[in-house]
């Protein structure tokens, strides 16, 4: 059977310009996922903003089964060219992850076509859990009900999304707050998954639970066979 083949997208600034976050993650946060998803049997790239293009070719694009995206200082920075070649993607199939702090990318922002943006934060260290409240979904495969994450960002409601085709996971946080952490949504023949915990100061995606969603989330958005679809004037299905 083909591989899944994944593209892992990284801003990759803090873990360059902060040397407590670049301990955290040595190889950088693009680094972290590609290692596990390549030992759950994925055939993994990875990405970055400074790269000519931002690492997204067209050969790159037009061979990714699913693009995970993870960035949070320079959003403004990412190309609109390539942020277009990304929605037109996923349109025709292509899966996309988004983490954390992407929820206020340009991609996922016209993903939504909602102020993305919004929402309350905390970078206060406190606890996070991780509710599943839709245990049939294929993203919630071999998950416990619970995943207890001891030290996060805090991110509140209200999100700026619209209405979730499918929401796995609800968030708890120490202060109070809630958030919806686990949203699915279709577009076109795409797949989206937007997943919250991963900020950069705590080392979140070394987490087991945390890397079995993603792994479950790339395997529910890779696209299928899809079947040929003609639209536009046709003539009826049977003959009388
Ligand atoms: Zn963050």
């Amino acid at each position: 059977m083909k591989k899944i083949s994944v593209t892992v997208w990284n801003e990759y600034f803090h873990e360059v310009e902060d040397a407590a976050i670049g301990k955290i993650y040595p190889d950088g946060i693009h680094g972290c996922i590609a290692g596990f998803l390549k030992e759950a049997g994925m055939d993994v790239r990875t990405a970055t903003l400074k790269e000519p293009e931002h690492g997204l070719t067209d050969e790159v694009l037009n061979s990714t089964d699913v693009l995970i995206w993870w960035g949070h200082m320079r959003h403004g920075e990412v190309c609109d060219d390539v942020v277009e070649k990304v929605h037109k993607r996923v349109k025709q199939g292509m899966g996309l992850i988004v983490l954390h702090s992407g929820h206020a990318s340009k991609i996922f922002g016209r993903i939504c076509g909602t102020n993305t943006g919004e929402l309350k934060w905390r970078e206060d260290g406190g606890k996070e859990i991780l509710w599943l409240v839709d245990p049939t979904h294929p993203i919630a495969d071999g998950l416990p009900e619970k995943i207890v994450i001891e030290h996060e960002e805090m991110y509140g409601e209200l999100f700026g999304i619209p209405e979730p085709d499918a929401l796995v996971f609800i968030s708890w946080f120490e202060g109070g707050e809630v958030f919806r952490s686990g949203c699915c949504f279709h577009r076109g023949m795409g797949k989206i998954f937007y997943f919250r915990p991963g900020h950069e100061s705590f080392p979140n995606y070394f987490h087991k639970d945390v890397q079995k969603v993603i792994i479950n989330a790339v395997k529910w958005a890779a696209p299928a066979q899809l079947p040929v679809i003609t639209g536009g004037k046709s003539e009826p299905a049977f003959v009388k």
